[in-house]
């Protein structure tokens, strides 16, 4: 007897029993939900048994490519050995203590420690806190605003949700909770107007200044943001943003926070979108590429600044997660990061398949629909407009990167929209093949929008 769920019974169970996230699940109850049952390398396969080119590594996250029997292995060997202990109360276990020293090892110099979380969200729920610990300790006790991006993400947490720059999050739960407030974004293409993107991104950065001078230097613990905003649409901030971001921290005294939970791990062609850039954050929030995604872990890498004085000034910090460090998470997470390091795949993004696929992205500019494409490493933001010439995005943003993404969603490629942004973020072992595959099915679906759509 086959005991196995018909797909259209498995529909019907999750429309009566599972609240997806970021669904509306009236509308989606009512399609019915794709399953999906199984991946290997960059393809994942639905229940239909439809395949499809995974153009976003998941979440972006499987960075390594699904099916990696190696990380199974190791997850299954340390689930026998010791299936979980915790780090609390002066204990903890191998596989965390060593994949803090292997992360510390990739995070340079001024980076040496790391604390340890499940997801993202945790990790800026616990930067959150170090970060107002860390004044207090000092005796600074009114340093306690943090100042963060509109468009930006970093998690959906009560703290998450309230930094992040998405107004649809706010509205829903009364958020931002007190204490946070939000500067502009670096999306010249946008907000840009008549200035040269080097121009704007100064202009961005400084209303952080504005910011600080505003609320007071003497009130502000924190500044954070993502080195590229990911599901605010792959914003690629100017050359000069950075560098004046980082000068700007550092003269007024606040702690400037990386969220590396995309950028970390290798995706910009460096092991941190910190080193891509060239800045040395205090607090960096990790997650998604640290496992792969083959196991939830994240964590918060904390500088030798903020660990001094939380290690020998702070005392207890009264903050942790049952399962902080995790054996089996963290031994997944080290064969993960072991096979980033054997087969190269920062330096092949730097050196190799990351120029390909530049080539690729960029190629696609010339295409009447497209305003501007842009990437670093292996993540693409791609700009849809109206009219190129006077940057003239189409009248319903929101509709424009949804049609783009169904078109290649029906020919066999996932891609994610942000309003009228198309966002690319492969595995890290896609081949030159599977690039060109990708270029090419996008473009036919943009093909597809200039016929349909014309404003
Ligand atoms: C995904 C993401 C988070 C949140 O991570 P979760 O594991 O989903 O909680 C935080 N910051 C950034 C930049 C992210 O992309």
């Amino acid at each position: 007897m086959n005991e196995k769920p018909t797909i259209s019974n498995l529909a019907a169970i999750d429309a009566a029993h599972h609240i997806h996230p970021f669904s509306d699940m009236k509308e989606l109850n009512a399609k019915g939900t794709r399953i999906i049952e199984r991946a290997e390398g960059r393809h994942i396969w639905d229940s239909t048994g439809k395949k499809y080119l995974d153009g976003f590594a998941g979440l972006w996250c499987v960075n390594v490519g699904y099916g990696r029997k190696s990380i199974a292995d190791a997850a299954y060997r340390q689930m026998q050995e010791l299936p979980y202990y915790n780090s609390f109360f002066g204990t903890t276990t191998p596989p965390a203590i060593l994949l803090a020293q292997k992360i510390a090892s990739h995070a340079g110099p001024h980076m040496n420690r790391v604390f340890f979380t499940n997801s993202g969200s945790e990790a800026t729920d616990t930067w959150f806190r170090m970060a107002r610990v860390y004044w207090k300790a000092l005796g600074m006790p009114e340093k306690t605003l943090v100042i963060a991006r509109r468009n930006g993400y970093h998690g959906s947490t009560v703290a998450g949700a309230s930094l992040g720059g998405m107004k649809l999050m706010h509205e829903q739960g009364n958020l931002p909770i007190d204490g946070i407030h939000h500067i502009g974004q670096p999306y010249w293409y946008a907000e840009g107007g008549d200035l040269s993107p080097e121009e704007f991104g100064l202009q961005a950065a400084r209303e952080l200044e504005a910011k600080i001078d505003e609320l007071g230097e003497d009130k502000v613990a924190a500044f954070v943001a993502e080195p590229i905003q990911g599901a605010g649409g792959v914003i690629i901030p100017p050359d000069t943003y950075w560098p004046e971001i980082s000068r700007i921290c550092k003269a007024r005294n606040i702690l400037l926070v990386s969220d590396e939970v995309i950028c970390g791990f290798g995706r910009l062609g460096s092991w941190f979108g910190y080193q891509h850039y060239g800045f040395e954050p205090d607090l960096a929030p990790i997650a998604k590429g640290l496992s792969s995604g083959y196991l939830p872990i994240g964590g918060v890498l904390v500088s030798d600044r903020v660990a001094d004085v939380m290690v020998n000034e702070v005392g207890d910090f009264f903050h942790g997660y049952t399962y902080s460090g995790h054996p089996v998470a963290a031994a997944a997470a080290l064969e993960n990061l072991r096979i980033i390091e054997d087969e190269g795949l920062v330096e092949r993004i730097r050196d190799d398949i990351g120029p390909y696929f530049a080539k690729g992205w960029k190629s696609l500019e010339a295409h009447p629909v497209v305003g501007q494409a842009d990437c670093v490493g292996l993540i693409g933001g791609l700009q849809l407009a109206a009219d190129k010439a006077t940057r003239r995005r189409y009248a319903k943003p929101d509709d424009i990167g949804s049609l783009v993404r169904n078109h290649c969603l029906e020919n066999g490629l996932i891609m994610r929209a942000t309003a009228d942004r198309m966002l690319a973020s492969p595995a890290f072992t896609i081949t030159r093949g599977e690039v060109d595959e990708m270029v090419g099915t996008l473009s036919k679906a943009l093909d597809h929008l200039a016929e349909t759509v014309t404003e």
